[in-house]
């Protein structure tokens, strides 16, 4: 028998960065907001080991320690954070409904949605080993480049992401060694000249990769070969980048938000703002550009402030708080 149906001003889907800095803010203005943690808790930044671009931390802080204390100050502010995975939504009428693990049905005033976008891998073994392990494998540059300073990494890819996380990691590393599976480029011709147009990037076309090596902690290599002559080389690396696109968590909302061809949910510019009224977007699962946590918790608190205001137009019971904004 299905649960009885349960009443809520904020329901917030997912708990990254993007996920918490909407609860604190929802929270502090009386929304009562309840957060669905889904399934990777924490969100991204829980794969990533030193977190060191968040403002606030000047010695770093761990991937997974930061979302616990996000955590705990959403918690502060009487968030309720439960487990739980939403598998269906309906958005098609004036109530937004909402079905967490199939069973339990929620009907929602606000709903911020918050589900990123999770990293695709080439899916080796030997990677997924490595990524476990915090040993050199990674699919964000900006995040983990600097802890290969003056060393050697490959990274694989050849859209504009690849590009730019290339480029930026040659600034930091000795050598770059970048694989493209074809014999050219899918990024934009200016993208792929400047990685081109750098001394230190050497490319590989028609290569893809067999495997990573490592000493069973850290990585220290990459066997390659070439897809048209099969030659196999191995290439000294102690980091191994993925730089070969990412989706976005929003496969639910499909029949009810417009979303681009890749799948990220189209935001009215400047706000947090749905097609759908009263159902609003944060961090990477509309934002395929920056997906930095910085970037997911700065659009997590205007989606809070979106979803306040939106309550107060519509609920004259309802008032706007002052305590975001002092
Ligand atoms: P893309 O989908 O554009 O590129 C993915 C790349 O990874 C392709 O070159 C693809 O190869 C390669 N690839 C996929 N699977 C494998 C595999 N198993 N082994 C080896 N290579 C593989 O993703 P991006 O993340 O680069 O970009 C996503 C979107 O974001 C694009 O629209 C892009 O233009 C945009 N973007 C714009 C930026 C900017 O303007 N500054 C910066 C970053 C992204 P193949 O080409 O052979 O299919």
């Amino acid at each position: 028998m299905s649960e009885k149906i349960e009443k809520v001003k904020c329901l917030i889907i997912g708990s990254g960065p993007a996920g918490y800095t909407a609860a604190i803010y929802a929270a502090r203005a009386n929304m009562k907001p309840v957060l669905y943690q889904g399934t990777q808790p924490g969100g991204q930044l829980t794969t990533t080991n030193e977190v060191e671009n968040f403002p606030g931390y000047p010695d770093g802080i761990t991937g997974p320690e930061m979302m616990i204390e996000l955590q705990k100050q959403a918690e502060r502010f009487d968030t309720e954070v439960r487990d739980g995975w939403v598998t269906k939504v309906d958005f098609s009428g004036d109530i937004h409904k909402v079905w967490v693990n199939d069973t339990k049905e929620i009907h929602c005033d606000t709903v911020i949605i918050s589900t990123g976008a999770s990293a695709m891998y080439l899916g080796l073994d030997s990677e997924q080993k490595y990524l476990k392990l915090g040993g050199g494998v990674s699919a964000c540059a900006v995040c983990d480049g600097f802890f290969y300073r003056n060393q050697e990494v490959v990274i694989v890819g050849a859209g504009d992401s690849a590009c730019e996380e290339a480029h930026y990691l040659s600034k930091l590393c000795k050598k770059v060694t970048m694989l493209v599976r074809r014999d050219e480029f899918r990024a934009s011709k200016i993208m792929a000249a400047r990685v081109q147009n750098t001394e230190n990037i050497e490319i590989l076309y028609n290569t893809e990769t067999e495997e990573v090596l490592g000493d069973g902690q850290v990585v220290t290599g990459v066997r390659v070969y070439n897809n048209q002559t099969n030659e196999k080389h191995d290439i000294p690396a102690t980091g191994f980048f993925v730089a070969i696109g990412h989706k976005p968590n929003t496969d639910i909302f499909k029949d009810f938000l417009d979303l681009d061809e890749t799948g990220y949910i189209i935001n009215v510019p400047g706000t947090s703002k749905t097609n759908v009224e009263g159902v609003f977007v944060s961090g990477d699962a509309a934002d395929h550009v920056y997906r930095q946590a910085v970037t997911a918790a700065g659009t997590g608190c205007m989606a809070a402030l979106d979803a306040e205001r939106w309550l107060a137009s519509k609920d004259s019971a309802f008032e706007v708080s002052t305590s975001n904004y002092n």
